[in-house]
C-alpha cells in the first residue's frame, strides 16, 4: 500500500483538497518516516491544491520535491560506500559493480572491511560472480591501506572507476568516524574521491537522519542508496534526507540478487507512493 494510499483515496475525484482531515493526513505522513519538517511543508503546499484534480496536484508537489536533484553517477573516479552495520553496503557494492560493468567501464572493487574477514569473502565472491578484480589486504590490515592499494590498482589498470566497500559503523562513534575520513584522505593521495554513497536501509525510521548528518559530516556524502525497498518499507526517510540536507538518492536496492538495483526514479517512486 502506497504512503500517500488513504490520503488519496479521499482526494480522488476531488476538486479541491481545503475541507481534507490534514491531521490525519499528518500523522500518515509522519508513520511513514518523512518527519515533521517534510509532512509539514506538505500538507502546506497541499492545502494549496485547488483545480480539477486534486491527485494530480499532490503527484506534481511531490515531483516538485524530487525533481530537483542531479542523481547522475559522477563520471570516473573513487566511490566510496559507506553506512552503519547492515543496511547493505556490501551487497550494495557488488550491485553497483554489476551496474557499472553493464554500462561498459571499468572499475576495480576495494574489500576495506577488513574488520570481518567474512565481509572479505563475501565481497570477492560477488567480485568473481560480476567479474570484476577484488582487492584486498592481509588479514587485520589497515582500512585505509587496503583503499590505498585500491585506488592504486585502479590507476594502474587505467579504470574508470574503483569503488570500495568500508565496514559498518555506528555515526555516533568518532574513532570511527575518524577512521573514514583517513580513508578517504589517503585514497586522494592517488585519485580523487568523487562519489560517496551513504547506504541507507529503506526500514529504518529517523535515526536515518542523525546517520545522514554524523556521515555528511565526516566525509562529506554525495548520495544515497536506499535498500530493502522491497519489503512494504517505501523508504519515507530517504525522503526526509533528501529535503533535509539536499543529499540525492542515487540508486535503490530492492531485494538480495544483484539485479535488484537501479538508479533511482522520482516519477516510478511516486507511482508506487500513490498506488
Ligand atoms: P552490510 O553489512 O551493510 O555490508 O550489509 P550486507 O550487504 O552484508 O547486507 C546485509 C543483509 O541485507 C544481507 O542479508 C543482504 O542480502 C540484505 N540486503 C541487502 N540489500 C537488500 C535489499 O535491497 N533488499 C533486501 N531484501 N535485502 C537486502
Ligand atoms: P596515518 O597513519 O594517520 O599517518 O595515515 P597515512 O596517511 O600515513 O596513511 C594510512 C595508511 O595508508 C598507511 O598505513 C599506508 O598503509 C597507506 N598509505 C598512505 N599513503 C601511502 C603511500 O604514499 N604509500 C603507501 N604504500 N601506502 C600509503
Ligand atoms: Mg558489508
Amino acid at each position: 500500500m502506497g504512503l500517500f494510499s488513504r490520503f488519496v483515496s479521499k482526494i480522488r475525484g476531488e476538486s479541491t483538497a481545503a475541507s481534507l482531515d490534514w491531521d490525519e493526513l499528518e500523522s500518515e505522513l509522519l508513520s511513514a518516516d518523512l518527519g515533521p519538517i517534510l509532512s509539514q511543508s506538505l500538507i502546506a503546499e497541499g492545502k494549496k491544491i485547488k483545480g480539477d484534480d486534486a491527485e494530480e496536484s499532490l503527484r506534481e508537489i511531490l515531483l516538485g520535491k524530487l525533481s530537483s536533484h542531479n542523481r547522475a553517477l559522477a563520471q570516473s573516479g573513487v566511490i566510496l560506500v559507506v553506512g552503519v552495520n547492515g543496511v547493505g553496503k556490501t551487497t550494495s557494492v557488488a550491485k553497483l559493480a554489476q551496474f557499472i560493468k553493464n554500462r561498459g567501464d571499468s572499475l576495480v572493487l576495494g574489500a576495506a572491511d577488513t574488520f570481518r574477514a567474512a565481509a572479505v569473502d563475501q565481497l570477492t565472491t560477488w567480485g568473481s560472480r560480476v567479474g570484476v578484480e577484488v582487492i584486498m589486504g592481509k588479514p587485520q590490515s589497515e582500512p585505509a591501506s587496503v583503499a590505498f592499494d585500491t585506488a592504486k590498482a585502479g590507476a594502474a589498470s587505467g579504470s574508470r572507476y574503483v569503488v570500495i566497500d568500508t565496514a559498518g559503523r555506528l555515526h555516533n562513534k568518532s574513532d570511527l568516524m575518524a577512521e573514514l575520513e583517513k580513508i578517504k584522505r589517503v585514497v586522494e593521495k592517488v585519485t580523487p574521491v568523487t562519489e560517496v554513497l551513504l547506504v541507507i536501509d529503506g526500514t529504518t525510521g529517523q535515526n536515518g537522519i542523525s546517520q545522514a548528518k554524523l556521515f555528511s559530516e565526516a566525509v562529506s556524502v554525495t548520495g544515497l542508496i536506499v535498500t530493502k525497498l522491497d519489503g512494504s518499507a517505501r523508504g519515507g526517510v530517504a525522503l526526509a534526507i533528501e529535503d533535509l540536507l539536499g543529499l540525492p538518492i542515487k540508486f535503490v536496492g530492492t531485494g538480495e540478487k544483484i539485479e535488484d538495483f537501479a538508479p533511482f526514479d522520482a516519477q516510478l517512486y511516486i507511482d508506487g507512493l500513490l498506488a
